[in-house]
This record gives structure tokens, sequence and C-alpha cells, in this order.
């Protein structure tokens, strides 16, 4: 079976769109429709009602029970004030952060990250060393911040003080000018803050407008503008920044990591110059030259989202033209379909893209698509048309077997198509004859969606089905984990008592009462439990298959039910199940054994579907799949630290390829109190299109919420069955790779045995042959899947692309958000195979070349000393920056191996909006909300130098919301907010905001509820406070500082890649 049939003949289009009923989506995009976060759950909403948990009586510090034999009545204790914390949690509390109660302070700011026993510690941090300087590298800083000119009046840099290597005092005035150099007169004091446009000026050094260079000599004020982002244009990069009287020096991109928080913040931010340096106090005053990068000087991605929010954000964005770059994803905006696809299912890198290979090559800028092809639309847009050609199925082009778009070219008076992606001359089918207009388009252009738009669906016949027979429904399985852990922690029941309600909302399809799918549902533990509820049955009955070692299903009637008809035996059986294993001591757990059951029954019951695994522990059970625990920190930094992503046996890549053959996807739920081998496990999920979600040290009265948040949201959510995914490309360019959960069995075919409306595919092209400028490049998706009702479609999307001969109409026409997304998946599948230092170093690489490439042949000629960047792409190096410090590529102490398996696969099926906010979290000052409009606050930068004790934030990255309480927050917002009387009061042990009749309460649940809405997980809610110790992790998401784990600033970064650059250059 493939998307490649041959077409048939058939009827003309008339067929209403599919319409998924009970199934609504959520804003989509960034700054989002106000309202009901949550409707998509319509009236099943909210916790378990009248639901009972039954804990333990032991408080919020509960610990949950470990792994192994069954614990002591008392149970083992995390540390004190541990709490869960999805991402980050301690794997082995040993390798955790000790739990002081000593406020934490940030390291010192460059220190490389230095695993407690790693036997080369040197291996990552080599490219840091550059601009985290060495004790010998004084000199080399200041000849590097001077060759960037941004904002430099004097040479010298001295170091963060603090740091562990003894930098030597700085020079009391700038060193030696470099060969070639002139240092620039006297630095002159300015006001910290320069807003844009800067204010005039005329001292020495400071030039308004126009790049400048401090070391070069004034530069002409009227140096002419340059193509591109650079230094001072728009007002806002480059501000040079004299020495402040009356303050000690900071350094440059070192904001008072680790200082006690300075005096009361000026209005806009807090001022990290404020902090006297103790040892720069010891200069006399004119020895102090001082210049520092203004970190509201570089590229701010607030301000970019801004804007763009404010100049596309009011109108539609009409797919008509080609090559047409989209508003961002931060931006909230409708599309209208004119011929291509929306943004929501596909963003390119760049809409411009180079006639030859040799172009592409020389600018390295990374051509590639990432599609969603089931993405989830707005209600104001239309879904895609289900086009209905009867028997013959859709139109195709003989030769390459596209379908029938808007690009194709009907000739001989519409009796035949020239074909946009092969040329090839394809006879137009006699049913599908229409005359042309004089223009040579056919009158029925607008009737059929297939001439027309750029996304639509065909129902596909027969020939496109496995076995040449059309599908049955597909069905869902449940299978749950009753080993100890699990039903000790309340699992068990908690997830019985949901699927009671849960089961009458499965998916359902245009007007049909009911859900097509059917359900079974399987317990284990060391052995298989299988359910029969058939509805002729008073109590459903439970068949025992003990030899895991070769899995059957000992029951075919009465194991895959309509809800609906076994409503009673499967209510019987949930009440059951937690009586049942309530006195398990049976702690270990099999795991491979239990998707071959699945798999089993749905080859049985001949339909494709999803298995649900709800599991706690690590696979120790003789059963084939077992695993052993293989964690091993040691390994980090070196080079078997790759190891650690890859499953530990291929035992399940061969099952996953049963799995997809069969359509037979896997959704797992895993609640892990220690190391159990994501990698490994993860496999089948992120082969079969699955989902993974993670709920370390689970414990009820905190994360039940959100796991039942997100199984309501997983089971009801679209999802296509058995698919197959192929894009087609004009000639000149082809698709040669491809990132995402899937499986390909060859070089073209995208195999999937589900794809849910949150799943993307990032797909590269590449040359292979000339591109013209008048024909540009045309993409098509062809999506073939089965529908949740059983009906077989083939979902088509189409994109016309520009292509270009001059290389600044490449970078003109890029789409930065959308080249992360790439470049962190393809640096997350590069680990797998290369030490992650390799990664980084090729990831700065490429990007340096991009940016050099564009300096070189885009940039009007300035001096060498500029940073110019791409208008595109200004944002390349702080986003950059995000990825190579993230936890997969540089992990802090606190990052587990399982956490780094998990958000390695999370990413890898992310879109852009996802990897957006994922790597440059969004930061709100909740105090500066207006509580009567329904508005976000406007998001800051995330740096702590923005964060003032005087207010409350919150800070989401599409996993967790951390709200963050300064110190010095009023007492009665604190009342307001938690319903408690003081700082000292408020429980960081929330896991929800308590809910208080004021307005500012309100508007903050409503701000969260907002964001949960638009997010495709439910995440995580994180109460830190101010100085406490839960505020480490909090900083970890305050990107634009150095990170704990040793990844540079944001303001060092760009030094470092300016210095790349300039090396490329030289
Ligand atoms: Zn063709």
């Amino acid at each position: 079976m493939s998307v490649n049939q041959q077409a048939h003949t058939g009827p003309p289009y008339g067929q209403p769109q599919p319409g998924y009923q009970g199934y609504q989506q959520p804003a989509y995009g960034g700054q989002s429709l106000p309202g009901a976060p949550q409707s998509q759950y319509g009236a099943y909403n909210g916790p378990m009602p009248g639901y009972q948990q039954p804990v333990p009586p032991q408080g919020s510090l509960r610990a949950p029970p470990t792994s192994g034999a069954p614990p002591p009545a008392s149970g083992a204790s995390h540390p004190s004030g541990h709490v869960a914390y999805s991402q980050f949690e301690h794997g082995d509390v040993q390798n955790g952060i000790p739990a002081s109660a000593a406020p934490m302070q940030r390291p010192p700011a460059s220190q490389p990250f230095l695993p407690g026993s790693a036997p080369t510690p040197v291996s990552q941090i080599s490219t840091f060393q550059q601009y985290g300087p060495p004790p010998a590298s004084v000199q080399q800083l200041r000849n590097h911040m001077a060759g960037m000119t941004i904002g430099c009046t004097a040479a010298s840099a001295p170091p963060p003080a603090g740091l562990g290597y003894g930098a030597p005092r700085p020079p009391a005035m700038p060193g030696p000018p470099l060969p070639g150099q002139t240092v620039a007169g006297p630095p002159s004091s300015q006001p910290n803050h320069v807003s844009s446009p800067p204010p005039p000026s005329t001292m020495a050094g400071l030039h308004p407008g126009p790049p400048m260079s401090g070391l070069h000599g004034p530069p002409p004020p009227t140096h002419p503008p340059q193509p591109g982002y650079q230094m001072q244009q728009n007002g806002s990069f480059g501000q040079m920044r004299g020495p402040q009287p009356n303050y000690g020096g900071a350094y440059p991109g070192a904001p008072n990591y680790g200082s006690p928080p300075g005096p009361p913040p000026p209005p806009k931010r807090l001022d990290p110059d404020s902090i006297p340096s103790p040892q720069l106090n010891e200069l006399p005053p004119q020895q102090k030259p001082r210049h520092r990068i203004d970190p509201d000087a570089i590229p701010s991605p607030i301000q970019v989202i801004e804007d763009d929010r404010n100049n596309r954000g009011s109108e539609p964005f009409v797919t008509g033209v080609r090559g047409q770059v989209p508003p961002l994803v931060t931006t909230n905006f409708l599309v209208k379909d004119q011929g291509n696809a929306s943004p929501r299912y596909i963003r390119c890198t760049s809409y411009n893209i180079p006639c030859t290979s040799d172009m592409a090559k020389q600018s390295q800028v990374p051509l590639a698509a990432v599609i969603k092809p089931l993405a989830t639309l707005p209600p104001e847009e239309t879904l895609p048309y289900l086009v209905d050609h009867g028997e013959s199925g859709p139109v195709r082009c003989n030769r390459c077997k596209a379908y029938m778009c808007p690009f194709m070219q009907f000739i001989e008076g519409g009796r035949r198509f020239q074909c946009c992606f092969c040329s090839c001359v394809t006879e137009v089918p006699p049913h599908y004859f229409q005359h042309l207009d004089h223009t040579g388009k056919r009158v029925d252009f607008y009737d059929r969606p297939e001439l027309s738009l750029g996304s639509y669906e065909f129902l596909a016949t027969v020939d496109y089905c496995k076995n040449n027979k059309f599908p049955s429904p597909p069905a869902f399985i449940f299978m749950i984990d009753v080993s100890y852990n699990a039903v000790k922690s309340g699992l068990v029941r908690l997830i019985c008592e949901e699927l009671k309600s849960l089961l009458d909302y499965l998916p359902r399809e245009g007007n049909m009462e009911e859900s097509a799918i059917r359900v079974g549902f399987v317990t284990y533990n060391k052995v298989l439990h299988f359910y029969n509820v058939k509805s002729s049955l008073a109590q459903p009955q439970m068949m025992v298959v003990s030899d895991v070692a070769d899995m059957f299903v000992p029951l075919l009637d009465g194991f895959l039910v309509n809800v609906n008809e076994s409503r009673t035996v499967i209510a019987s059986l949930l009440d059951q199940i937690p009586e049942m294993f309530a006195d398990t001591r049976e702690t270990e757990t099999v795991f491979a054994p239990v998707i071959q059951a699945g798999l089993e029954a749905l080859k049985a019951a001949d339909c494709a579907g999803k298995l649900f695994i709800f599991h706690t522990s690590l696979p120790i059970a003789e059963a084939p799949g077992k695993l052993k625990n293989r964690d091993d920190r040691k390994l980090i930094n070196t080079d078997k630290e790759k190891t650690l992503f890859q499953p530990q046996t291929s035992f399940y890549n061969n099952l996953a390829k049963d799995c997809v053959a069969q359509g037979c996807c896997v959704d797992l739920f895993l609640f892990p109190n220690q190391y159990l081998d994501v990698a490994t496990l993860g496999v089948v999920p992120y082969q079969t299109g699955g989902s993974i979600y993670k709920y370390a040290y689970f414990q009820l009265e905190t994360d039940q919420y959100r796991f039942l948040n997100d199984l309501r949201k997983d089971v009801q959510k679209e999802v296509g069955f058995d698919a197959v995914m192929r894009v087609r490309t004009s000639t000149g360019i082809r698709a040669t790779d491809f990132f995402g959960a899937f499986y390909m069995s060859n070089t073209t075919d995208v195999e999937m045995a589900g794809l849910d409306c949150d799943k993307t595919i990032t797909v590269e092209f590449k040359h292979d042959d000339k591109l013209s400028e008048d024909s540009g490049a045309l993409l098509q998706c062809a999506l073939l899947y089965t529908s949740c009702a059983g009906q077989r479609r083939l979902r088509i999307h189409n994109l016309s692309l520009n292509c270009c001969t001059q290389l600044a109409d490449l970078y003109r026409n890029c789409e930065t958000d959308t080249l992360i997304n790439y470049l962190a998946k393809h640096a997350y599948r590069g680990v797998l195979s290369s030490p992650v230092k390799t990664v980084r170093d090729a990831l700065i690489n490429q990007c340096a070349q991009i940016l050099a490439c564009y300096r070189k042949n885009c940039a009007s000629p300035s001096s060498a000393g500029q940073l110019i960047l791409p208008e595109c792409m200004k944002l390349l190096p702080v986003y950059l920056n995000c990825v190579l410090k993230s936890d997969v590529l540089q992990p802090g102490p606190e990052v587990t191996t399982d956490d780094r398996a998990y958000i390695r696969q999370l990413v890898t099926s992310m879109d852009v909006a996802e990897t957006n906010v994922f790597f440059y979290p969004r930061l709100l000052p909740l105090t500066k909300a207006d509580v009567d409009s329904d508005s976000l606050p406007a998001a800051i930068r995330n740096s702590e130098e923005r964060l003032s004790k005087g207010d409350i934030y919150l800070l989401e990255d599409g996993l967790n919301i951390f709200v963050w309480v300064g110190v010095n927050v009023q007492q009665s917002l604190i009342q307001n907010l938690f319903g408690v009387s003081s700082f000292s009061q408020i429980s960081n042990a929330l896991s929800t905001l308590p809910v208080l009749e004021n307005p500012f309460s309100k508007k903050v649940r409503s701000v969260v509820d907002m964001l949960q809405g638009q997010r495709s997980r439910y995440m995580k809610l994180i109460i830190v406070k101010q100085e406490d110790k839960l505020e480490m992790l909090f900083k970890h998401f305050l990107v634009e500082d150095k990170s704990l784990s040793g990844g540079a600033s944001y303001v060092d970064f760009l030094c470092h890649m300016h210095k790349e650059i300039r090396q490329l250059l030289s």
C-alpha cells in the first residue's frame, strides 16, 4: 500500500467537509484568543467529579514508594522539600540538587560544568573558553570585544569577579591598541538604558543610527545604511555605554549573578550596573574605563515578536501569492487559503530558495519544511474540504503520481494537463473534463478545492487500502501497570475512575452519534491479564497469560468492544481492577510483551489502533525486551555519551517495525520513581508516531490534575491511523531527510502507525538540479491515513516557493523560528551518533557560516569589526544559544539521563511554535497585568536582571509554568493570589493556584488557563519564591543569562558568534 497508486477516474467533488465533532481547537499560535482555554473538553472538564483520592494522610511531602521491594510503612523519603519536577527531578538523589536551606546563588558565571566524576571534563567547554576568559585571555577577550564594536570605546573587559580562574586585574587603561586600531576618546557617560531610537549624541564614540566602530576611529556618522540588521540600526543594537559615575564596573554579559539583589530597581529593569564590584572599586575612578554591551542594544526576541504582532496580526494571511513569508508563530493571525497551504500546516526555513546547489551550499541555510499535516485550526478557519471522486479516486499525474492541485497546467482546451512537478502531460479523464476560460483557467476552478486551494482531502478508494480492503474502525487498548508502585501511589484507581467517564469522549467523526472506536483492557505486572467485557456478560472475565515469552491474545470475542454496548461490564471491570490488585506485592514488570499483546489483539481484530500504556518501572522481569539499569552519568562529555540516547537493545526497533506494519500506535504514560530507560522504552512510541508523557515521582495530590488533563487531551485528540506521508517536489529539489516520530522502510515514505494533530515532520530538501526564478519550486505533501471512523483518506498540502539567484533574496525571506526547529532536530538526532561536543561545534559553525555568507555577499562594505545580521535572522544567535545550552546538548547536574532522552524525543515532534517557546520561554510580569482586560501582560526578556523583587512573574516553556514571587511583593498581592498573609507562608508545594474571588487572582488564573489551552500538554505549575532553593530550577529558564551547566549568556554568545564570523571572513 502506498500513496503512489495509479489513479482512476470518477465523478466530481461535491462533498461536505469533514467535521471533527467533539474536537475543537485550542487557540493556535501565540497570543491567543481569550476565553475558555479548555473548550476542547466541552462539558467534560475539571477534576473527577466526586472522586476522592485514597491518599495516605502524609501531606504534600509524602514520599512516593521507591521501586524494588515494597517499602516499609514509612516509605522512603525524598530530601525535605523536594518537589518533583518533571524535567529535572533527581533520578538519583545523590546526583540531585543539594537540599540546602541556604538561598540558591548562582555559581561563578562561566564556570564550565564539571560533573562530579566525569573523566574528561574538558570536552565540552572548549568552545566557550574563547569567551569565558581563562587567566591569560583577558587580552583575547578584549580583542574580541573590541572587534565586535558593540559599544566599545575602551578595549578592556574585566572578567567577572568570582570566576574560578583567578583572572588578573584588568589593566588600568585599555591595553595597547590592536594593530590598525585607534583607541577612541575617553569613554563618555551614558544613560544605562537607551531606548529606541537612541538619542542623538555628539559624544565621541556614540553614533546613533548608522553603524560605528568604536575601535576603528570615530566612524562617520553618516555611514551608509546596511541591509540587514546591524548595530544601532533600528536604534537597538550596539549602544555604547561609558562608565557609570559612582558605580564600579559590571562585566560583559555577567549581570549580578550570585550577588545580593541590588538597590530598588528603576522602573524599567533591575540594573546590573548598580552593583558595585569590590574588585573594580579598588581602582581609582579614572582607571575604570568600562564598557559593556547593553543588553537592551542587542536584538531582542520580545521586540521582534512584538513588532510582528503589530505589523502582521491585524490582516489575514492570504496564501495566494507564491513565496510569501507568513507572520511569526507568536503572532495571532487568520489564514485564508487561496492556493497554498496554511503556515499552520507547513512552515519553511526560507520562502525563497537558491536556484543552484552551489548557492545553497555557500549560504549554508538549510532548506527545510516543518509539516504538521493534521494541524488543528482555529474555529474561524475552514477545515480542508473532502473531495470524493468516487470509484476512480483522485486525478494524478501519470508519471510522478502527484495529485491534482492548483499548480497543474491545463492545456489543449482542457483535454490534458501538464504536471507542475515533473512536466509530464497527462490526459484529463473524461468525467473530469472541463472547458478553459480565456485565461486558460478551468471554468470550474473555484468549485473544486483541488484546483483552488492549498489544502484539501480526497476520499481514498479501495486501491489505497491495505490488502485492497476498506479498513475497520480503529481500536483503543488501555494497558495498565498494576505492580506495587502503580497501586500504592493511587495511580491504578485514578486511571480506572477516569476511564469510566473518558470513554464517552472518544474521537467521533462528523455527525456520528457515537465513536466508532472499540476499546479493550489489559492489566499487567510480570504477567498479563486480559479482560472479556462482552456486553452479554454479567461480570467481566479475566484471563491471565503468564507465558510472556510468546505473547498471544487468549480471547478474540469480547476483548474489543463498543463502549455503549458494554457499558455496564466495563464499569464493573473498572471498579474491580483497583480492588483486585490492592494488596499486590509484585514489584517487577514486563514491557515489550505488553506492546506485543496489544499488537496481536489489533492483528486479530484486523484493525489499526492505539495502545495507551501506563507504566511505572524499568522492566526487569524475565521476558523479551527485559532491560537492565545502565544509567551512567559518568558518560556525559565522553565519546560514549551517545549511548545514553540509544536504546540498549534492538528488540524494540523490531517491535516498532511490526507495530507500524499493523497500524498499532503506542502512547506511553510513564510514572517513574527512578531511572527506567526512556531511551529504550520510548523507541516504540516514537517510531509508531505515538507520544510519551512522563510524571516523575508521581504524587496523586499534586500531579493527578496534570496527568488527567494530558490523558483526556490525548484520548480525544484528532488522530489518523496507518498513515503514509510522501513529499513530492518540483524538478530541481527533492526531500532528502526527515525528522520526527515515524518509521521509514524506504527513502521516501514516512510511515506512522498513528499521526495526531500535534505531531510534525520536518523535511529537509536538497538540490538535484537547477531551479528557475520563473517557475519557482513546489512542494506537495500527501498524507494517506485512516480516520477515526475508519475512512481512508488523502490529505494534500501544496506550497509554492520563490527561487532566487541573489543570496540577498534568500536572506530576506528566511524564518528563524523554523530554522531553529530544524537545527534543533538535526542536532538532537546528531547526539545519537556523535559526541555532543561535535554536535554543538557543528551547530555553531553552520550558523557562523550562514551569517558570514550574508556579511560577505549581502551587506554593504563596512568595517570588519561590525556585527551585521540579516534582519530576518537577527535572533539566530540568541535562539541558537538556547539550543546549545538545552538539556540535551548541555545538561546541568540536575538533569537525569531519562529527562534528556525524553526531551530529545519530544522536541523531535514539535512544531515551530512549540520549539520557539521551549527554547526561549515566555516570561510575563503578572503584576503588570491589566485585570480589566483579556490581554496578556507584555512579555519581557528572559534574564534575571529583568526581574524586580517587588513583582510576580510567570514563565512558560510549553512543559512547565513557573510563578516566581519576588521577596518584596506587596503583602496584599500575596494575599490576593495565594490566600496567605506573608511571603514566607506561600507554599511551593502548590500545583494549582487557589481559587480566590478577587480581580488579581481571577486574572492570573485566566492567564494560566489561557496558556494551558494553547499547549498540547498540560504544563506543570511550579511556585518559586525568590531566594528559595527552587529558584535554581527557575533560573535555568532565564536563557539570556549564563547557565549553571556552563551555557553562555546571550551577550557572551553573541561576542563568540561575532568572533567565529570574523574568522570565517578573514
Ligand atoms: Zn508529475
